[in-house]
Protein backbone atom coordinates (compact mmCIF):
# COMPACT_ATOMS: atom_id res chain seq x y z
CA UNK A 1 0.00 0.00 0.00
CA UNK A 2 1.22 2.94 -0.84
CA UNK A 3 0.43 6.56 0.08
CA UNK A 4 -0.28 9.32 -3.00
CA UNK A 5 2.39 12.51 -3.58
CA UNK A 6 -0.54 14.30 -4.84
CA UNK A 7 -2.95 13.59 -1.39
CA UNK A 8 0.20 14.11 0.80
CA UNK A 9 0.99 17.43 -1.29
CA UNK A 10 -2.40 18.70 -0.52
CA UNK A 11 -2.89 17.70 2.92
CA UNK A 12 0.58 19.45 3.35
CA UNK A 13 -1.58 22.59 1.86
CA UNK A 14 -4.41 22.21 3.27
CA UNK A 15 -2.45 22.13 6.73
CA UNK A 16 -0.24 24.92 6.42
CA UNK A 17 -3.23 27.15 5.01
CA UNK A 18 -5.55 26.35 7.88
CA UNK A 19 -5.74 28.77 11.12
CA UNK A 20 -7.22 25.85 13.25
CA UNK A 21 -7.70 22.64 12.66
CA UNK A 22 -10.88 20.44 14.50
CA UNK A 23 -10.35 17.02 14.56
CA UNK A 24 -13.19 14.57 14.90
CA UNK A 25 -14.14 10.99 15.18
CA UNK A 26 -17.50 9.58 15.22
CA UNK A 27 -20.08 8.76 18.33
CA UNK A 28 -19.65 5.86 20.58
CA UNK A 29 -15.86 6.30 20.29
CA UNK A 30 -13.39 3.36 21.18
CA UNK A 31 -9.67 2.98 20.70
CA UNK A 32 -8.87 3.41 17.21
CA UNK A 33 -11.04 6.50 17.07
CA UNK A 34 -9.58 8.10 20.56
CA UNK A 35 -6.90 7.02 18.92
CA UNK A 36 -6.98 8.80 16.05
CA UNK A 37 -7.63 11.69 17.02
CA UNK A 38 -5.40 11.88 19.61
CA UNK A 39 -2.29 11.02 17.87
CA UNK A 40 -2.62 13.45 15.34
CA UNK A 41 -3.80 15.97 18.03
CA UNK A 42 -0.15 15.55 19.64
CA UNK A 43 1.37 15.17 16.06
CA UNK A 44 -0.04 18.16 14.66
CA UNK A 45 1.03 20.14 18.43
CA UNK A 46 4.38 18.82 18.26
CA UNK A 47 4.30 20.57 14.29
CA UNK A 48 3.74 23.43 16.30
CA UNK A 49 -0.09 24.29 14.16
CA UNK A 50 -3.34 24.79 16.68
CA UNK A 51 -5.69 21.68 16.71
CA UNK A 52 -8.60 20.77 18.94
CA UNK A 53 -10.50 17.56 19.51
CA UNK A 54 -14.20 17.47 19.30
CA UNK A 55 -16.61 14.25 19.67
CA UNK A 56 -19.97 13.51 19.25
CA UNK A 57 -20.60 11.90 22.47
CA UNK A 58 -18.97 11.05 25.94
CA UNK A 59 -15.29 9.47 25.98
CA UNK A 60 -15.26 5.69 27.70
CA UNK A 61 -12.98 5.82 30.73
CA UNK A 62 -10.48 3.21 29.83
CA UNK A 63 -9.33 6.33 26.65
CA UNK A 64 -8.60 9.07 29.02
CA UNK A 65 -4.84 8.72 30.44
CA UNK A 66 -4.01 9.37 26.59
CA UNK A 67 -2.56 12.82 26.33
CA UNK A 68 -4.49 15.24 25.19
CA UNK A 69 -7.79 13.43 26.29
CA UNK A 70 -8.17 16.32 29.13
CA UNK A 71 -8.85 19.31 26.43
CA UNK A 72 -11.19 16.93 24.47
CA UNK A 73 -14.72 18.81 23.95
CA UNK A 74 -17.52 16.53 23.80
CA UNK A 75 -20.43 18.03 22.04
CA UNK A 76 -23.65 16.81 23.56
CA UNK A 77 -22.05 17.99 27.34
CA UNK A 78 -21.05 20.90 25.75
CA UNK A 79 -23.14 22.49 22.88
CA UNK A 80 -22.66 25.78 22.65
CA UNK A 81 -19.03 26.06 23.19
CA UNK A 82 -18.98 22.98 20.55
CA UNK A 83 -20.53 24.78 18.05
CA UNK A 84 -18.45 27.94 18.53
CA UNK A 85 -15.19 26.06 18.23
CA UNK A 86 -16.62 24.11 14.81
CA UNK A 87 -17.51 27.60 13.29
CA UNK A 88 -13.96 28.98 13.65
CA UNK A 89 -11.95 25.97 12.61
CA UNK A 90 -10.01 26.44 9.05
CA UNK A 91 -9.94 22.63 8.59
CA UNK A 92 -11.67 19.82 9.85
CA UNK A 93 -9.92 15.93 10.13
CA UNK A 94 -12.49 13.21 10.13
CA UNK A 95 -11.33 9.79 11.82
CA UNK A 96 -12.33 6.91 11.85
CA UNK A 97 -15.75 6.71 9.69
CA UNK A 98 -17.06 6.48 6.45
CA UNK A 99 -20.33 8.66 6.42
CA UNK A 100 -21.20 12.06 8.06
CA UNK A 101 -24.14 10.76 9.76
CA UNK A 102 -21.82 8.60 12.34
CA UNK A 103 -21.47 11.83 13.99
CA UNK A 104 -24.62 12.10 14.75
CA UNK A 105 -26.29 15.24 15.83
CA UNK A 106 -23.08 17.18 15.35
CA UNK A 107 -23.48 15.67 11.44
CA UNK A 108 -26.05 18.87 11.44
CA UNK A 109 -23.78 21.38 11.63
CA UNK A 110 -20.66 20.15 9.99
CA UNK A 111 -22.68 20.25 6.88
CA UNK A 112 -23.16 23.55 6.96
CA UNK A 113 -20.09 24.61 7.37
CA UNK A 114 -17.41 25.89 4.95
CA UNK A 115 -13.68 24.85 6.09
CA UNK A 116 -12.22 22.18 3.92
CA UNK A 117 -12.59 18.18 5.05
CA UNK A 118 -10.05 15.47 5.06
CA UNK A 119 -11.23 12.34 6.10
CA UNK A 120 -8.57 9.55 7.18
CA UNK A 121 -10.13 6.09 7.52
CA UNK A 122 -10.24 2.66 6.64
CA UNK A 123 -13.70 1.54 6.58
CA UNK A 124 -15.08 0.00 2.73
CA UNK A 125 -17.15 2.35 0.05
CA UNK A 126 -16.67 6.10 1.78
CA UNK A 127 -19.36 8.68 1.12
CA UNK A 128 -17.38 10.31 -1.22
CA UNK A 129 -18.73 14.13 -0.09
CA UNK A 130 -17.51 13.66 3.21
CA UNK A 131 -14.28 15.53 2.48
CA UNK A 132 -12.70 17.04 -0.59
CA UNK A 133 -9.09 14.68 0.41
CA UNK A 134 -9.55 10.90 1.24
CA UNK A 135 -7.00 8.98 2.45
CA UNK A 136 -9.42 6.16 2.57
CA UNK A 137 -7.45 2.26 2.55
CA UNK A 138 -9.50 -0.61 4.20
CA UNK A 139 -6.67 -2.95 4.08
CA UNK A 140 -5.17 -1.84 6.63
CA UNK A 141 -5.99 -2.76 10.65
CA UNK A 142 -7.19 0.31 11.80
CA UNK A 143 -7.50 4.31 11.05
CA UNK A 144 -4.08 4.48 13.35
CA UNK A 145 -2.38 2.03 11.34
CA UNK A 146 -3.11 4.25 8.53
CA UNK A 147 -2.11 7.29 10.68
CA UNK A 148 1.03 6.55 11.03
CA UNK A 149 1.86 5.70 7.34
CA UNK A 150 0.58 8.88 6.08
CA UNK A 151 2.69 10.62 9.15
CA UNK A 152 5.44 8.92 7.79
CA UNK A 153 4.84 9.67 4.18
CA UNK A 154 4.91 13.08 5.09
CA UNK A 155 8.07 12.46 6.66
CA UNK A 156 7.06 14.13 10.33
CA UNK A 157 8.66 11.05 11.88
CA UNK A 158 10.65 12.84 14.12
CA UNK A 159 7.64 14.81 15.96
CA UNK A 160 6.04 11.66 16.73
CA UNK A 161 6.74 11.05 20.13
CA UNK A 162 6.53 8.59 23.10
CA UNK A 163 2.42 9.96 23.22
CA UNK A 164 1.57 10.40 20.14
CA UNK A 165 3.03 6.36 19.78
CA UNK A 166 0.82 5.43 22.33
CA UNK A 167 -2.53 6.84 21.24
CA UNK A 168 -1.33 5.03 17.75
CA UNK A 169 -0.66 2.10 19.12
CA UNK A 170 -3.99 2.22 21.02
CA UNK A 171 -6.34 2.11 18.38
CA UNK A 172 -4.15 -0.85 16.11
CA UNK A 173 -4.35 -3.07 19.55
CA UNK A 174 -8.06 -2.06 19.95
CA UNK A 175 -8.95 -2.58 16.72
CA UNK A 176 -7.59 -5.88 16.04
CA UNK A 177 -8.70 -7.67 19.40
CA UNK A 178 -4.86 -7.39 20.29
CA UNK A 179 -3.79 -8.32 16.95
CA UNK A 180 -5.91 -11.59 17.04
CA UNK A 181 -7.97 -10.86 13.72
CA UNK A 182 -7.51 -8.12 10.88
CA UNK A 183 -3.98 -8.33 11.41
CA UNK A 184 -2.25 -10.31 9.29
CA UNK A 185 -0.38 -8.19 7.59
CA UNK A 186 3.40 -8.32 7.71
CA UNK A 187 2.70 -4.27 7.83
CA UNK A 188 0.82 -4.06 10.31
CA UNK A 189 3.62 -5.46 12.83
CA UNK A 190 6.38 -3.09 10.99
CA UNK A 191 3.96 -0.61 12.04
CA UNK A 192 3.59 -1.66 15.44
CA UNK A 193 7.75 -2.10 15.93
CA UNK A 194 7.82 1.96 15.15
CA UNK A 195 5.60 2.52 17.31
CA UNK A 196 7.05 0.28 20.46
CA UNK A 197 10.57 1.70 19.02
CA UNK A 198 9.07 5.86 20.05
CA UNK A 199 9.38 4.05 23.58
CA UNK A 200 5.69 3.43 24.57
CA UNK A 201 5.06 1.28 28.09
CA UNK A 202 2.88 -1.75 26.14
CA UNK A 203 2.26 -3.20 29.36
CA UNK A 204 0.62 -0.20 30.88
CA UNK A 205 -1.18 0.44 28.21
CA UNK A 206 -3.23 -2.77 27.99
CA UNK A 207 -3.59 -2.34 31.54
CA UNK A 208 -5.17 0.60 30.24
CA UNK A 209 -7.68 -0.48 27.96
CA UNK A 210 -8.61 -3.50 29.38
CA UNK A 211 -7.91 -4.29 32.86
CA UNK A 212 -9.53 -1.19 33.77
CA UNK A 213 -12.70 -2.25 34.52
CA UNK A 214 -14.91 -1.15 37.02
CA UNK A 215 -16.37 -4.16 39.09
CA UNK A 216 -20.17 -3.35 37.58
CA UNK A 217 -19.05 -3.75 34.23
CA UNK A 218 -17.30 -7.45 35.18
CA UNK A 219 -20.68 -7.91 36.72
CA UNK A 220 -22.76 -6.77 33.83
CA UNK A 221 -20.45 -8.97 31.64
CA UNK A 222 -21.03 -12.01 33.96
CA UNK A 223 -24.71 -11.11 34.22
CA UNK A 224 -25.34 -10.95 30.35
CA UNK A 225 -23.00 -13.88 29.77
CA UNK A 226 -25.13 -16.53 32.35
CA UNK A 227 -28.63 -14.67 31.20
CA UNK A 228 -28.87 -13.22 28.09
CA UNK A 229 -26.61 -15.65 25.36
CA UNK A 230 -29.09 -17.31 23.03
CA UNK A 231 -27.36 -20.14 20.41
CA UNK A 232 -29.14 -20.62 17.32
CA UNK A 233 -27.09 -23.61 16.81
CA UNK A 234 -27.79 -24.90 13.15
CA UNK A 235 -26.51 -20.69 11.46
CA UNK A 236 -23.50 -20.73 13.89
CA UNK A 237 -24.93 -17.91 15.30
CA UNK A 238 -25.11 -16.57 19.52
CA UNK A 239 -26.09 -13.43 20.43
CA UNK A 240 -26.51 -11.57 23.47
CA UNK A 241 -29.70 -8.45 24.54
CA UNK A 242 -29.40 -6.25 27.03
CA UNK A 243 -32.07 -3.83 28.48
CA UNK A 244 -32.21 -0.58 29.70
CA UNK A 245 -33.63 -1.61 33.25
CA UNK A 246 -29.94 -4.12 33.29
CA UNK A 247 -28.01 -1.02 32.35
CA UNK A 248 -29.20 0.75 35.15
CA UNK A 249 -28.77 -1.84 37.57
CA UNK A 250 -25.13 -2.14 36.64
CA UNK A 251 -24.60 1.27 36.44
CA UNK A 252 -23.37 1.62 33.01
CA UNK A 253 -21.12 4.05 31.92
CA UNK A 254 -20.08 5.01 28.21
CA UNK A 255 -17.43 2.22 26.79
CA UNK A 256 -18.57 -0.87 29.45
CA UNK A 257 -20.15 -3.01 26.59
CA UNK A 258 -17.57 -2.71 24.24
CA UNK A 259 -15.84 -6.97 23.54
CA UNK A 260 -19.21 -8.08 25.12
CA UNK A 261 -19.94 -9.39 21.01
CA UNK A 262 -17.11 -10.80 20.98
CA UNK A 263 -17.58 -13.38 23.74
CA UNK A 264 -20.56 -15.52 21.60
CA UNK A 265 -17.89 -16.13 18.94
CA UNK A 266 -15.45 -17.94 21.66
CA UNK A 267 -17.81 -20.58 21.62
CA UNK A 268 -16.88 -23.68 19.59
CA UNK A 269 -18.86 -23.60 16.14
CA UNK A 270 -19.92 -20.16 16.44
CA UNK A 271 -18.88 -17.85 13.69
CA UNK A 272 -21.74 -14.99 13.69
CA UNK A 273 -22.01 -13.16 16.66
CA UNK A 274 -24.57 -10.01 17.48
CA UNK A 275 -25.25 -8.03 20.55
CA UNK A 276 -28.49 -5.76 21.23
CA UNK A 277 -28.44 -3.14 23.46
CA UNK A 278 -31.25 -1.23 24.31
CA UNK A 279 -30.17 2.32 24.96
CA UNK A 280 -33.24 4.16 25.61
CA UNK A 281 -36.15 2.16 27.15
CA UNK A 282 -38.82 0.87 24.34
CA UNK A 283 -37.12 3.41 21.92
CA UNK A 284 -33.69 2.51 21.00
CA UNK A 285 -31.56 -0.32 20.32
CA UNK A 286 -27.51 0.06 19.53
CA UNK A 287 -26.73 -3.38 17.80
CA UNK A 288 -22.81 -4.93 17.20
CA UNK A 289 -22.61 -7.39 14.65
CA UNK A 290 -18.73 -9.65 14.29
CA UNK A 291 -18.39 -12.32 11.86
CA UNK A 292 -15.76 -14.79 10.33
CA UNK A 293 -14.33 -15.43 7.23
CA UNK A 294 -16.80 -14.10 3.86
CA UNK A 295 -19.91 -13.38 6.42
CA UNK A 296 -20.65 -9.84 5.34
CA UNK A 297 -22.34 -8.36 8.43
CA UNK A 298 -21.63 -5.27 7.38
CA UNK A 299 -23.85 -6.06 4.18
CA UNK A 300 -26.78 -7.52 6.57
CA UNK A 301 -26.41 -4.54 8.62
CA UNK A 302 -27.16 -1.97 5.78
CA UNK A 303 -30.23 -3.73 4.91
CA UNK A 304 -31.89 -4.34 8.00
CA UNK A 305 -30.68 -2.19 10.48
CA UNK A 306 -29.80 1.28 9.03
CA UNK A 307 -25.93 0.42 9.57
CA UNK A 308 -22.71 -0.59 8.36
CA UNK A 309 -19.08 -1.04 9.27
CA UNK A 310 -16.48 -4.05 7.81
CA UNK A 311 -17.21 -6.93 6.30
CA UNK A 312 -16.24 -9.06 10.07
CA UNK A 313 -17.48 -6.27 12.23
CA UNK A 314 -20.34 -4.33 11.88
CA UNK A 315 -22.87 -2.19 13.74
CA UNK A 316 -26.80 -0.83 13.26
CA UNK A 317 -29.59 0.95 14.79
CA UNK A 318 -33.45 0.02 15.88
CA UNK A 319 -35.58 2.71 16.68
CA UNK A 320 -38.19 0.34 18.44
CA UNK A 321 -38.19 -1.54 21.44
CA UNK A 322 -35.64 -4.76 22.64
CA UNK A 323 -37.66 -7.51 21.59
CA UNK A 324 -38.70 -6.34 18.15
CA UNK A 325 -34.93 -5.79 17.06
CA UNK A 326 -34.35 -9.37 18.18
CA UNK A 327 -37.34 -10.94 16.08
CA UNK A 328 -36.48 -8.87 13.06
CA UNK A 329 -32.90 -10.76 13.30
CA UNK A 330 -34.23 -14.12 13.89
CA UNK A 331 -36.84 -13.51 10.71
CA UNK A 332 -34.01 -11.90 8.48
CA UNK A 333 -30.27 -13.32 9.04
CA UNK A 334 -31.28 -17.20 8.13
CA UNK A 335 -32.58 -15.84 4.71
CA UNK A 336 -29.90 -13.82 4.37
CA UNK A 337 -27.55 -16.22 5.01
CA UNK A 338 -28.60 -19.04 3.00
CA UNK A 339 -28.43 -16.04 -0.15
CA UNK A 340 -24.44 -16.07 0.24
P1 LIG B 1 -19.08 -1.65 17.09
O1 LIG B 1 -19.90 -2.88 16.99
O2 LIG B 1 -17.74 -1.91 17.69
O3 LIG B 1 -19.81 -0.48 17.67
O4 LIG B 1 -18.78 -1.22 15.59
C1 LIG B 1 -18.20 -2.11 14.68
C2 LIG B 1 -18.00 -1.41 13.35
O5 LIG B 1 -19.25 -1.03 12.79
C3 LIG B 1 -17.20 -0.13 13.45
O6 LIG B 1 -16.37 -0.06 12.34
C4 LIG B 1 -18.22 0.96 13.42
O7 LIG B 1 -17.71 2.13 12.86
C5 LIG B 1 -19.33 0.36 12.59
N1 LIG B 1 -20.64 0.80 13.06
C6 LIG B 1 -21.14 0.66 14.31
N2 LIG B 1 -22.38 1.17 14.40
C7 LIG B 1 -22.67 1.67 13.18
C8 LIG B 1 -23.81 2.35 12.63
O8 LIG B 1 -24.82 2.60 13.31
N3 LIG B 1 -23.73 2.71 11.32
C9 LIG B 1 -22.65 2.44 10.56
N4 LIG B 1 -22.67 2.83 9.27
N5 LIG B 1 -21.56 1.82 11.03
C10 LIG B 1 -21.56 1.43 12.33
MN1 LIG C 1 -11.43 1.77 13.32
Amino acid sequence: MEINKGQLDTFRKLIENASSIVLIPHKNTDGDAIGSVLGWWNLLKNKGYEASVIVPDEVPANLLWMKGAGEIIVYENNQSLAERKLREAGLFILLDFNDIERCGDMAEVIKTLKAPRILIDHHPEPDIRIASLLFSETEVSSTCELSFLIAEALQWEDKLDTHAAECFYSGVITDTGSLSYNSSAPRTYRVVGELVARGIDKDKIHKELFQSNSLERMRLLGHVLANNLEVIDNLATAYITISKDELDKYQYRPGDTEGFVNYPLAIKGMDISALFTEKEKDKFVKISFRSRSNIPVNKYSETFFSGGGHLNAAGGEWYGKLDEAVQRFRDTFPEFLSRL
